[in-house]
């Protein structure tokens, strides 16, 4: 249900509502067969988590043909920028009637190594088990990658009013060197240039459709362990070696617990910061 009102959030960020035609919109997406959305972004995460990014060596051409072949069947003009062999990153836009600025919908194709023994699937799999997808970027980030590209599949396929450039951005090596975004900046800047919003992944820029502000946690999802071979547990995530020199491996928090290890405590600085924004509200 989160990520159906997720798909519906960010759907609304996008397109017009004059007072007079808000009824009709609403009437609109009311109307939308979401169900078979749903199950039609089921399939495709399954398809997507086959195809084996994991970088290094990456090979992110593979996904970004996916997506390629995805958008051309629905007549959403999209770009695959080859930067070296078998690196790529892929662009596409649909265009809104410009009274706002873009909104960047980014996401990255690579994946970290899985070991395939520590699965109960295999890690390319895409298999579903007691109701749950199975695959190396399940949560980081095919699973967002794949939701973004169903909203430019339902938005287009909806003909619903953009008031707003809705671009889509995947890109290759975010887990390694960045090198496919640092490829855009240098070279393509202009694919978001002037844009007013940019949604990737992380704690801290998801909104989800509650009333009121909402501060999220993003804290101690990567800390370092005392030694190296934490890394091979059931929970851990390896981490490549970091391109300015770090190598060390880094876990996540339910696998450090009980190992004697600090996690930082989060309440100091998120109270801080909140407090901070109450009183830029009260004195703007
Ligand atoms: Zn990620």
């Amino acid at each position: 249900m989160k990520r159906r009102a997720l798909l519906a959030t960010t759907l609304l960020a996008c397109i017009s509502i004059r007072a007079s035609d808000e009824t009709r919109l609403e009437m609109h997406l009311r109307a939308i067969r979401w169900d078979s959305y749903q199950d039609q972004a089921v399939r495709l995460l399954q398809k997507y988590l086959r195809i084996d990014t994991s970088n290094p060596p990456g090979n992110e051409q593979a996904a970004a043909e996916f997506f390629h072949k995805l958008f051309d069947s629905y007549g959403i003009p999209n770009t695959v920028f080859t930067y070296a062999p078998a690196r790529a990153n892929l662009y596409a836009v649909l265009k809104g009637d410009g009274t706002l600025r873009p909104l960047v919908l980014l996401n990255h194709m690579d994946v970290v190594r899985a070991e395939p023994r520590n699965w109960k699937a295999p890690p390319f799999s895409g298999q579903i088990l007691n109701g749950e997808v199975y695959g190396r970027g399940a949560l980081d980030m095919k699973d967002e990658g794949l939701l973004q590209a169903m909203v430019m599949l339902i938005a287009a396929r909806e003909r619903l009013p953009l008031k707003r450039d809705l671009v889509f951005l995947a890109t290759a090596d975010e887990e390694v060197g960045d090198a496919g975004s640092a490829w855009v900046l240098k070279n393509r800047p202009d694919l978001v240039r002037g844009a007013e919003y940019l949604i990737t992944e992380g704690g801290t820029n998801l909104v989800y459709p509650v009333k009121g502000t909402v501060y999220n946690i993003g804290v101690a999802e990567r800390i370092l362990p005392p030694d190296r071979g934490h890394r091979e547990g059931a929970h851990g995530v390896e981490t490549p070696r970091h391109p300015r020199g770090s190598q060390r491996p880094c876990v996540r928090q339910g696998a450090c617990r009980g190992r004697g290890l600090q996690l930082p405590d989060p309440r100091h600085g998120f109270i801080d910061r909140a407090e901070g924004e109450r009183a830029d509200e009260r004195h703007p």
